[in-house]
């Protein structure tokens, strides 16, 4: 039996994910900042609600406490929750208008709270037979496609999101290292129409879930400290 947890899962990429991973047998702990949204997509999908903010010390050692009452151990976590900050009217907010302040925001939620998720689980991730992190980065994350006129990243504006994601790149590369008997992988699920993008996004959910959902079930002999599009590993 594997157990998975996935933060942000109450909608989105992380839903779907959750929604898959519960159909492939997974007992799957799905992560939200509200309860009652938690409590709600977790009984549509037949996994198990955890309260969990993930910049938020309390609330991440509170669902620590209740996987570890539970007895079934961790042997995937997928740090799924994140923001990308746009402005009004679903603009990006570009080098011309982004504060510091607006970078500490992303990093709170994107970077700080992957690290801040992923040392609290760690003791428990450690314990599994097989251990397993994926870290949702994005296809912003690579230098190469923001600064190569003519892939689909160049047009992008934004500083915040792909600075962020780019440390998750680096966070993942960093564990990766120091922890060699799990897999852990940055994956890039292509631009989905979500809530995140104001639902500008050109793919589905389904096909966005699908190099999340891969990762999530590599296998002890698959790669570690990569960073994957459903196509592929990706430059960045
Ligand atoms: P959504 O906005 O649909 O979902 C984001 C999820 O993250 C929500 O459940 C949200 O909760 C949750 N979340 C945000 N902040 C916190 C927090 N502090 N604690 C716990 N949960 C939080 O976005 P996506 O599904 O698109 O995004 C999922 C991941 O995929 C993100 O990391 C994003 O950067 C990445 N990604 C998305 C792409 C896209 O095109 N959509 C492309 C590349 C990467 P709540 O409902 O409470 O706000």
């Amino acid at each position: 039996m594997t157990t998975t947890l996935i933060t942000g899962a109450n909608k989105g990429l992380g839903h779907e994910t959750a929604r898959r991973l519960t159909e492939a047998g997974h007992t799957v702990y799905l992560g939200a900042r509200d309860a009652e949204r938690g409590r709600r997509a977790a009984e549509a999908l037949g996994a198990r609600p955890l309260t969990l903010d993930i910049t938020d010390d309390a609330s991440v050692a509170a669902a620590v406490e209740t996987v570890r009452a539970d007895g079934a151990g961790l042997d995937v976590l997928i740090n799924n929750a994140g923001i990308e900050g746009r402005g009004p009217g679903n603009s990006v907010i570009g080098a011309a208008d982004v504060t510091a302040d607006m970078m500490r925001e992303m990093f709170e939620t994107n970077v700080f709270g992957t690290v801040r998720v992923t040392h609290a689980f760690l003791p428990l991730l450690r314990r599994s037979a097989a251990p397993v992190i994926v870290n949702v980065s994005s296809g912003l994350a690579s230098l190469t496609g923001l600064s190569t006129p003519g892939t689909p990243a160049y047009a992008y504006p934004g500083v915040a999101y792909p600075a962020s994601k780019t440390a998750v790149n680096m966070i993942t590369v960093q564990f990766a290292k120091a922890f060699p008997e799990m897999r852990i992988n940055a994956v890039e699920p292509g631009f989905t129409k979500t809530d995140l993008n104001g639902n500008t996004g050109v793919q589905t959910v389904e096909e966005g879930a699908e190099i999340i959902v891969r990762m999530a079930q590599v296998g002890a002999d698959g790669p570690t400290g990569g960073y994957f599009a459903a196509g592929g590993p990706l430059p960045w």
